[in-house]
């Protein structure tokens, strides 16, 4: 196991953090004294847009900054104030269209201020809603706009034209399709003109007094694995972004804060859109896509003190080159934060070396509504690990015995991360697949399908996910490991690895690399990576076969998808691939 370690002292850090003393602080905690730091609503019931809006707007950071949305060169701001005005608007709109809490709004926009909107106003109005990536084709939105029952689509004219006016009459429940029109465009046939319904509606709407546990926030999973599922989340769950939003990102006050995760996927609303509202901060949204050059840029221009990505992005920014990073200083930038799938100990050392401040891992998953397991500002960091459980979190390694129940294993042992129920971010349900929900649970443990370990200082590695595990020779390969290896080789930008049928060892590693800018995949290079491995791994653990390919297949959201890159290596059906990036859209 890696040993070597970031050191940490509180006094080093520019700020103070939130949280200094981890083990005080975790046996001090308590959600329902977390709870307490928000506000239930006036007449009784707990929204999550009154906690992120509408206290704000009427306390001291009314005229505070809540968002900057950035497209292209221009830039618009919206304060708390201006929030709740616009997003009370939207949720009298809604009402007057008789959309109650018995419906579904499906959100499909780029990255722009209608979409945050549509989501706050939704759940103002008590309404279950569910942003959807706007890269998805059209069937993709089809299935999950029925997986929903939706009853409302929010959406611009330019996707709706292309993506959903050729499957609408597949979504037979979909009654109301409002449009963020595009100037003097004409309105598609059979939508209303959201702005013109919003310019029309009251600016004050007394929130819908939903309870803690009525559903609020419908995310689709990333299909890493497999099909997508819909996780329901509730009310309460801005307890868990709260807390984390307060021990993981270190949110300030006078921060600005980017989160560059889409809003079409879990970390895009719990971090892109909630937490920094509910700690009143100023976020930063980009409307394009990711370039190096324009994300240091932001990071310059805006001031970017806390900002929060994802491996696959920091690896793209690797690949780029340290001069590009270096080229500006970025002296307001404070902690940075990642999230999605593993982080190799070799992108920890990169942001720790080219941009002065190492990289936070932190796990979880579109399940757990919220961050679990982190690196803080205040602790140290061992590279390539997940972090320690945050407080409020209670995560153990463990399997599930024959008779159906669960054995907790000890330290430096492998086996499935779980999570003990009670957090509130915790999702109540697969949409219409109560069977697989129920799976998740043995007694009060929530088993996450991931594989890890935990060392004697309580940090948890990553091993992989149950279903990439490799099985060779009789032993257990987690991918991460053998991954990480191959991106220390120069060579090597991005990896993944699988397990490759094999008569003699059941399966052996195979690993499918894309290379850093200036090398070339020749058979030197191949027997120079694979020797590379063999030197730190071992002959048993490392790969036998090393293939180049130009990118890995990767979802939508970042992730590189191993059951892709297994189904094609073995001549198997590919499976659902409404996630994969570059696919139709
Ligand atoms: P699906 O469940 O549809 O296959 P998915 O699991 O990728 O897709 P998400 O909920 O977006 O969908 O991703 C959560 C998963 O991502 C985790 O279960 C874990 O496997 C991986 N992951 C997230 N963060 C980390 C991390 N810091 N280290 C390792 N793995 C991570
Ligand atoms: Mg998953």
């Amino acid at each position: 196991m890696r040993q070597s370690m970031i050191r940490k002292t509180v006094d080093q850090l520019r700020v103070v953090p939130n949280l200094t003393d981890y083990e005080g602080e975790r046996s001090r905690f308590s959600w329902a004294e977390a709870r307490s730091e928000l506000e239930d609503l006036p007449r009784g019931g707990f929204n999550i847009a009154h906690n992120a809006v509408t206290r704000h707007a009427r306390g001291p950071l009314r005229d505070h900054v809540a968002f900057r949305f950035l497209s292209g060169d221009s830039a618009s701001t919206l304060t708390y104030g201006d929030l709740e005005a616009a997003t009370n608007r939207f949720a009298n709109v809604l009402a007057g269209l008789g959309v109650g809490r018995d419906d579904v709004v499906f959100v499909l926009a780029g990255r722009i201020p209608e979409l945050y909107l549509a989501v706050l106003g939704s759940l103002k109005n008590g309404t279950l809603v569910s942003p959807l990536f706007a890269a998805f084709g059209p069937d993709p939105i089809a299935t999950r706009m029925n997986l929903g029952s939706g009853t409302v689509l929010v959406t611009t004219t330019e996707l709706y034209e292309r993506k959903v006016a050729p499957i609408r009459s597949q979504v037979p429940s979909l009654r109301h399709v409002l449009i963020v029109p595009e100037a003097g465009e004409p309105l598609p046939a059979g939508t209303s003109d959201l702005t013109a319904l919003m310019a029309a509606s009251s600016d004050s709407f007394d929130i819908v007094a939903t309870r803690p546990q009525d559903p609020a926030l419908l995310h689709f999973t990333s299909g890493t694995t497999g099909m997508p599922k819909g996780a329901v989340h509730v009310h309460e769950a801005v307890v868990t972004h709260w807390s984390t939003g307060k021990y993981a990102l270190d949110l300030h006050h006078d921060d600005v804060y980017w989160c560059t995760a889409d809003p079409g996927w879990v970390t895009g609303i719990s971090y892109g859109l909630i937490a920094p509202l509910v700690h009143g901060v100023t976020s930063v949204v980009d409307e394009s896509d990711f370039d190096p050059e324009r994300w240091y840029g932001i990071l310059a221009d805006q001031q970017v003190s806390v900002w929060y990505t994802a491996p696959t992005a920091i690896r793209m920014l690797m690949k780029a080159g340290a001069e590009l990073a270096t080229a500006r200083p970025l002296p307001d930038l404070r902690l940075i934060a990642s999230v999605g799938e593993p982080l190799n100990p070799e992108a920890v050392w990169w942001g720790q070396e080219v941009l002065g401040l190492p990289i936070h891992d932190n796990w979880w998953q579109t399940e757990t509504g919220g961050i679990m397991i982190g690196n803080t500002p205040a602790f140290d960091i061992k590279p390539g690990s997940m972090g320690r459980p945050l407080p409020g979190v209670e995560a153990a390694i463990a399997v599930r015995t024959d008779d159906g129940g669960i054995r907790l294993l000890g330290d430096a042992t492998e086996g499935e991360l779980v999570l003990r129920k009670g957090w509130p971010s915790m999702f109540r349900g697969y949409l219409n697949n109560p069977d697989r929900y129920a799976a998740c649970f043995v007694g009060d443990w929530y088993f996450t399908g991931d594989l890890a370990e935990r060392d004697s200082d309580g940090y948890f590695w990553f091993v992989g996910r149950a279903d990439d595990l490799i099985k060779s020779a009789g032993h257990l390969i987690g991918p991460f490991e053998v991954e990480s290896v191959l991106m220390s080789h120069p060579a090597v930008a991005e990896a993944g690895v699988i397990g490759k049928p094999d008569e003699v060892a059941g399966q052996v590693v195979k690993a499918f690399v894309s290379l850093r800018q200036g090398f070339t995949a020749d058979d030197a290079l191949r027997m120079d990576i694979l020797a590379h491995a063999r030197r730190k791994l071992g002959a048993t653990v490392a790969p036998k076969e090393v293939a180049f390919l130009d990118t890995l297949p990767r979802t939508r959201s970042g992730k590189i998808m191993r059951r892709l890159l297994r189904a094609r290596e073995l001549g198997l059906p590919e499976g659902d691939t409404s996630t994969l990036e570059g696919g139709g859209s």
